[in-house]
């Protein structure tokens, strides 16, 4: 059976942050989204069994390099830091770091956060390169979830949300008063992260990730999630 198959080819333990929607969230008592199901067809891809951890964000990497999980998929940004600990699989994602406002903000560009109190997730890239503005007396406000910063933003504590472009749709769409400015603070790529040289896996999440995008169930998945 297919189950049998799967105990004999083991178990993948896949960590991620289910609070990013539409990557992965909660629904229902479960974890769904574009990672979550990414994830799952890799799993049956390889024959293997697939168990999903939700831990915090900036939890995800230390869990790779203790080896206590085996991948991550959390609309991970590709990025030079992270590669001193983690390996990145081949990209499977272009994303973006947007800038939320208020729909009568007069922060129109990036150049415009300057001097702003701006929110962000902690521990992501929107959280690293909104820090860079601290030298031009930037505040940054960390959350442990982006939906509690775009809250903070409704309630007027702060000026700005900083985090991805897909999530921040969702937010903006659940959050009265709220507009994403047009032009992108950074643009980005996703990929899985296994521990930094766990070749072996790396190469067969790769393989299964091309077989994904060649068949076109890698599109199916995100146009489930992303309307176009
Ligand atoms: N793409 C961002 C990062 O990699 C945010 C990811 C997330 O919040 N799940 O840091």
């Amino acid at each position: 059976s297919e189950e049998e198959t799967k105990a004999a080819g083991g178990k993948l333990i896949m960590v991620t942050n289910a609070e990013f929607p539409p990557y992965e969230y909660h629904e229902g008592g479960e974890i769904v989204g574009i990672d979550a199901d990414i994830a799952r067809a890799i799993a049956d891809e390889l024959g293997m069994e697939l168990e999903i951890e939700d831990i915090a964000f900036d939890s995800i990497i230390p869990e790779l390099t203790s080896g206590k999980a085996d991948f991550a998929m959390a609309g991970m940004t590709v990025d030079e830091k992270r590669k001193q600990s983690v390996d990145f699989s081949d990209t499977y994602a272009k994303a973006s770091q947007r800038i939320i406002v208020k729909s009568d903000s007069a922060i129109a560009t990036p150049d415009d956060l300057k001097g702003k109190v701006v929110g962000v997730q902690q521990g992501t890239t929107g959280d690293l390169y909104v820090s860079d503005l601290e030298a031009d007396n930037t505040t940054v406000e960390r959350y442990n979830k982006g939906f509690e910063a775009v809250q903070a933003l409704s309630q007027g504590k702060i000026d700005a949300v900083v985090i991805d472009g897909e999530p921040a749709k969702v937010f903006v769409e659940q959050t009265d008063g709220l507009k994403i400015l047009d032009e992108a603070f950074t643009d980005e790529e996703y990929a899985a992260a296994v521990k930094k040289g766990n070749t072996e896996l790396l190469d067969k999440i790769n393989g299964a990730l091309k077989n994904l995008k060649e068949s076109g169930k890698l599109d199916e998945i995100v146009a489930k999630y992303i309307s176009a």
